[in-house]
Order: C-alpha cells, then structure tokens, then sequence
C-alpha cells in the first residue's frame, strides 16, 4: 500500500482511514459481483419467458388441432378415426368412450371406479364420484370396484 501524503492527521485516524478504504474496497466488489448476478438471473428470465412462449403457442396450436379433429370426428360414422385425429388416437381411451357409450345408452348408473390416472374421475364414465346421475350411492358395507352393469 502507498504511504499516505502527511495529511496532519494522528496514526489512529490514519488507520481508521486505511479501514474504511478497505471496507469501501471490498463493498465494491461486492457490488461488482452483485451486478453480474443480476445480469445472469435477467438472462435466465428471458430465456424462461421465451420457453413459456413457445409453449403457450404449442399449446394453442394443439387445441386448435384437437377442435379440428373432434369436430371432422363428430361428422364421421361411429368408429372412424378421421387422419386430423389420427395423432391423437388411443386405443385404450376409445375403448373407455366405447363403454361410457354403452352405458349411456343403457341409462345404468355404476359404481364409481377411480381412474388410474385421475383418481377424482371414474374410470368408466370420467365423470367426478359425486355426479349421481351416473354412479349408484356409496355403498355402506363396502364398495363394489368391478361396477359395471346396472342391476337398475
Ligand atoms: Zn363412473
């Protein structure tokens, strides 16, 4: 360190002066630091923004495919697939549609039977355990879990 000028001061000034330049030094670091943090976490939000983004664009671009196909879907005979839904066809889930079909069709109301998946959905009728007009009363002793047939 460089001999301070004689500033007329008393060795205990000077080296509470010493001090704070060291203090002052290391708050400039500090700050240094600080800023460039700064700068890392603004670009990560961009780039985090710009993900959302393109997410939310591919989630509007999927709906849109999905309106198109559900609706060339409803303008087909039962059971074919139009090439607009062909990506989103699953054999397990039209089986599921084929049974809430047929139950529907025979106005039985089942036992509810939670979905793998989704839990608070039936994994017959995909409707929530509450909706009456599709699952029979909770059963007091012990649940039926296969369902299935109405004995209505
Ligand atoms: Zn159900």
């Amino acid at each position: 360190m460089t001999p301070a000028p004689d500033t007329g001061r008393t060795a205990e000034e000077m080296r509470e002066v010493r001090y704070l330049r060291a203090v002052i030094g290391t708050l400039r670091q500090e700050l240094v630091t600080e800023r460039k943090l700064v700068k890392g976490f603004e670009a990560e939000a961009a780039q985090l923004r710009s993900r959302l983004l393109q997410a939310e664009k591919g989630g509007e671009a999927m709906r849109a495919r999905l309106l198109i196909a559900f609706h060339d879907a409803i303008r087909r005979p039962l059971g074919v697939t139009p090439d607009s839904g062909a990506e989103f066809y699953d054999p397990r889930m039209a089986d599921e549609a084929e049974e809430r079909r047929r139950l529907a069709r025979a106005g039985g109301r089942h036992a509810y039977q939670p979905h793998k998946l989704y839990p608070h959905f039936c994994a017959q009728c995909g409707y929530p355990e509450h909706e009456a007009l599709m699952h029979l009363p909770a059963a007091s002793g012990g649940s039926d879990q296969k369902g299935g047939d109405s004995a209505a």
